[in-house]
């Protein structure tokens, strides 16, 4: 016989789970699904860190505070940053933001996915939450008002609403047509943790070499302040040369790479390399149906916002959901669903679009581009009100605020 739920949200990442979490005391049905295990690993503080990491804003704190999971956040590791460093390889531009600026203690904080995604799942453990793990979705067709979701291992769903939280390729995507603007940004970024002889000062540094930009963000272990994630962009035929490097090899190219600004590199992780592809989906709602996270949206991980978006996502689907129940109305309904699309499709729009032109500026090699990305550099950087205006943005606490972010 089917299962049957109110609301299932296909995909237990982290912006899934952070739905499922915001919408625990709604009355509603909510079953929540993932094709992994969802098992919590017990952390070991002295483990090595993970290579894929986030940048989580204020506003993603804040949202994880109110759903009572940014607590197993701290207690196991985080990394926070007051300050960031971006300067231009070819050039001698370099701007500098401060937490302290807008009177703040930090601009975010680095988080390890794998532990963010362990408080979220701690905590849905620990709420009468339908969970189900192991559960992979293989097909999905309509069946009268509702959707018919069909799991790899047979078993059947059934909902009048299904929420696509199941990340950059997403099946409930696929399955249902939504149609994407997509492309690639004939880009790879290498991503691993490396260790160096200088402390990384709670600084996100960032250089754009001609090749794409690399980051160095800031890591802490034990108050040890000397580990940093990076995130290394580059053509597919660098990457793959790098990625062929022995570590030695590898530390002297990064260090190079990375101006020596952090004295010597010193050991590295093993490393990943990820193909980088933006993608946008055309609508993120349907009758019965909405995007949110990665399902939705991918941008460049430039601009450490991807799962930013994602939880604003769910916070504002989440606030647009409870208050239609409140007032009684049919939660599938397209109009309904409209309403969280109207919200969050302009910012993550202009969001990608200005994280795309940056990228091109830096890119580009003719001389007029690069005085003008120089002395554009060199001129914010005297101006406090703009960089505010901009720390205030990477914060997370301009625009329009979900419930769930607001300070
Ligand atoms: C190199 C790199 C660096 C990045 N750095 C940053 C950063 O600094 N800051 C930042 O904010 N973001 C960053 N991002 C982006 C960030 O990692 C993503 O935005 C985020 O992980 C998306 O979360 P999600 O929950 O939407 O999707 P995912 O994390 O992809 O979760 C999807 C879930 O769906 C499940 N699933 C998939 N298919 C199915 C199926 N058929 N049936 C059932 N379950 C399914 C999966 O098991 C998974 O649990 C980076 C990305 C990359 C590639």
């Amino acid at each position: 016989m089917d299962m049957r739920a109110d609301l299932l949200i296909v995909g237990a990442g982290m912006v899934g789970s952070a739905l499922a979490l915001a919408l625990q005391n709604s009355g509603l049905e909510v079953l929540l699904l993932d094709g992994s295990p969802l098992s919590v690993k017990p952390f070991d503080a002295q483990s090595p860190f993970e290579p894929r990491v986030s940048a989580l804003s204020a506003a993603s704190q804040r949202i994880l505070e109110r759903l009572g999971v940014w607590e197993g956040v701290v207690k196991r590791r985080c990394s926070p940053y007051s300050d960031m460093q971006v300067w231009d390889g070819s050039g001698t531009g370099q701007i500098h933001f401060s937490a302290a600026s807008v009177h703040a203690q930090a601009l975010g904080h680095i988080v390890e996915n794998r532990v963010v995604q362990d408080a979220l799942l701690e905590r849905l453990h620990d709420c009468d939450l339908g969970l189900l793990a192991n559960a992979r979705l293989e097909q999905m067709r309509r069946s009268g008002d509702d959707w018919l979701l069909t799991l790899a291992d047979g078993r059947t769903l059934r909902a009048p609403l299904v929420i696509a939280a199941d990340g950059a390729n997403s099946a409930v995507r696929r399955l249902t047509g939504v149609a994407t603007r997509e492309w690639d940004y004939l880009h790879h970024a290498i991503v691993t943790s490396v260790r160096s002889s200088l402390a990384h000062q709670m600084t996100a540094w960032q250089r754009f070499t001609d090749q794409g930009p690399l980051a160095f963000l800031p890591l802490e272990r034990d108050g040890q302040q000397d580990w940093c994630s990076i995130v290394w962009s580059t053509t597919p035929t660098e990457a793959e040369r790098l990625m062929a490097l022995d570590d030695q090899g590898f530390c002297h190219e990064l260090e190079r790479a990375f101006e020596g600004r952090l004295g010597t590199v010193l050991s590295a992780d093993p490393r990943l390399c990820v193909p980088l592809r933006q993608r946008h989906a055309k609508r993120y709602v349907a009758e019965g149906l909405a995007l949110i996270g990665d399902a939705a949206h991918t941008i460049h991980p430039l601009a450490g916002q991807g799962v930013n978006l994602g939880f604003l996502d769910a916070a504002v689907l989440a606030e647009v959901l409870l208050q239609a129940a409140s007032r009684g109305e049919r939660l599938a309904d397209v109009k309904v669903l409209s309403r969280y699309e109207r919200r969050r499709m302009p910012h993550n729009l202009a969001l990608m679009a200005a994280m795309e032109g940056f990228e091109r500026l830096f890119q580009a090699d003719p001389l007029p581009l690069r005085w003008l990305r120089n002395t554009g550099l060199k001129v914010v950087d005297q101006m406090p009100e703009a960089k505010a205006l901009f720390v205030r943005q990477a914060l997370g606490l301009s625009g329009d605020l979900p419930e769930l972010a607001k300070a």
